[in-house]
């Protein structure tokens, strides 16, 4: 095991079942090809001989299952080979959840459990590997023709969407290593921050409203169904946050709960759903490859998440700022506020706040600088329920004229006029 960081052009011979980990250096992008053999990353089949190009700061592995040299141009901040993965383990995995979409699918009743294919939940603490399991599974899924659902619930660092959002949508490809997951109408709710004791009650009403619309989705395309789902979840493994693992395998109805190096949740998990025969709780390791973040990196990322929303991950999209009246846009919040007048309640008793109200938010100053999401929503009654078209940044609010400044990913009008704004910020650097 050599680590190096190096800038020329350079071969890398890697024997079979070895993996090359690489992070890209942090300013400029790697060239990176394939020569001989077959590789793939992340579970996405590498083409034979054309220039990839890898982002800064991004971090991935190319492995090989039987040999494959690779070439790279560029500079990274780390490269080594490394022949111990968990590689073997992972495609077991896969094995097994392909038999079932088969059988899913091949089941001639109209029982809806006999033809529901894998519904696989990825859990594990931050920095296992979540994320790249669930990428891994989906893509060695779409290689083999089938169209599974993939479900993020990570509102820390998710990959269908921006931060402080739960999301699903069909993985009809493998995943391009670069580019990421296809935004093609994704379904999405928005939580609107980025951990999950902000509001635990909300966290799960909208699993619950994603579950619903998936149940109904799956309901008439028994294709959908019996390719299953892979849901990813967050690094929230203690408190709420178990408590949401355990409400997201309820409701999204997991029967394979894949655990990420971490033997005590592994058990806690065994020892909860013993009653249920039909889930199946499997320890995995986690791979030696997988980089941790500290809290600073991690807010890094989601800023670069954002940004990459509104320009793109090559700075390829030209996002437009536009300037409506305050008129022109309704601002709701969800929860806080108290539920009801002190006045109204017993003598000694506090106001309790309700986490599912909605709360009518005032235009001002304070709302420069935050994330909204933009609703699907006909009637303010709808907000809590729907799910989101997109998002928009605020970027200045004009007191005097009553005007808001905002930037979108494109030019025109608005799908709606309701947004809901949490405590998500970004600041355009
Ligand atoms: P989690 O979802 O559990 O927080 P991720 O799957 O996002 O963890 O992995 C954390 C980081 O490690 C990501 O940047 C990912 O690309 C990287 N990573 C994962 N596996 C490997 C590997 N085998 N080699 C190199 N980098 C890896």
């Amino acid at each position: 095991l050599s680590s190096s960081s190096s800038t020329a052009i350079r071969q890398v011979k890697l024997d079979k079942e070895c993996e090359l980990r690489i992070e890209v250096g942090m300013e400029t992008p790697l060239r990176l090809r394939l020569l001989t053999g077959t590789a793939e990353i992340f579970g996405t089949e590498l083409p034979p001989e054309i220039w990839l190009t890898f982002p800064p700061r991004l971090k991935f592995a190319v492995f090989t299952w039987y040999g494959a040299t690779i070439e790279m141009d560029g500079t990274t901040e780390t490269d080594y080979t490394a022949d111990e993965t968990p590689m073997i383990s992972y495609v077991n995995v896969h094995a097994i959840l392909d038999g079932r979409r088969n059988r899913a699918k091949a089941s001639s009743t109209s029982d809806p459990d006999s033809c529901q294919g894998p519904r696989v939940i990825v859990v594990g603490p931050t920095d296992s590997g979540k994320s790249t399991l669930s990428k891994m599974l989906l893509s060695w899924a779409a290689k083999q023709g089938w169209k599974p659902t993939f479900v993020d619930l990570d509102i820390g660092q998710g990959s269908i969407t921006i931060p402080g959002c739960i999301a699903a949508t069909p993985i009809e490809m493998p995943i391009d290593p670069v580019e990421g997951i296809p935004l093609e109408m994704p379904l999405v709710y928005f939580y609107g921050h980025t951990t999950p004791s902000v509001s635990a009650d909300l966290y799960k009403a909208l699993v619950k409203e994603l579950s619903q619309t998936l149940e109904r989705q799956f309901s008439g395309n028994a294709e959908a169904r019996a390719a299953g789902m892979v849901i990813n979840t967050m690094g929230w493994i203690e408190g709420v946050g178990y408590e949401l693992l355990l409400q997201a395998i309820d409701t999204l109805n997991a029967n394979v709960v894949l655990v990420l190096g971490q033997e005590k949740l592994c058990s806690m998990l065994k020892d909860v759903l013993r009653n249920k025969p039909n889930v199946d709780v499997v320890k995995l390791q986690k791979s030696g490859g997988v980089v941790s973040r500290n809290a600073k990196v991690r807010q890094k990322a989601r800023s670069y998440r954002i940004r990459e929303y509104f320009y793109g991950l090559a700075n390829d999209l030209s996002p437009h700022s536009n300037i409506v009246s305050f008129s022109d846009l309704f601002v709701y919040r969800i929860g806080g506020g108290p539920q009801a007048p002190r006045s109204a309640l017993p003598i000694g008793a506090e106001p309790a706040a309700d986490p599912m109200r909605l709360v009518p938010v005032n235009i001002n100053r304070d709302l420069v600088h935050l994330v909204l999401a933009v609703s699907f929503a006909k009637e303010p009654d709808q907000i809590i329920s729907s799910n989101i078209a997109g998002f928009i940044y605020i970027t200045d609010i004009d007191i005097q004229r009553k005007k808001i400044t905002y930037v979108a990913p494109s030019a025109g009008e608005l799908p709606s006029r309701y947004l809901i704004v949490g405590t998500l910020t970004w600041i355009e650097t």
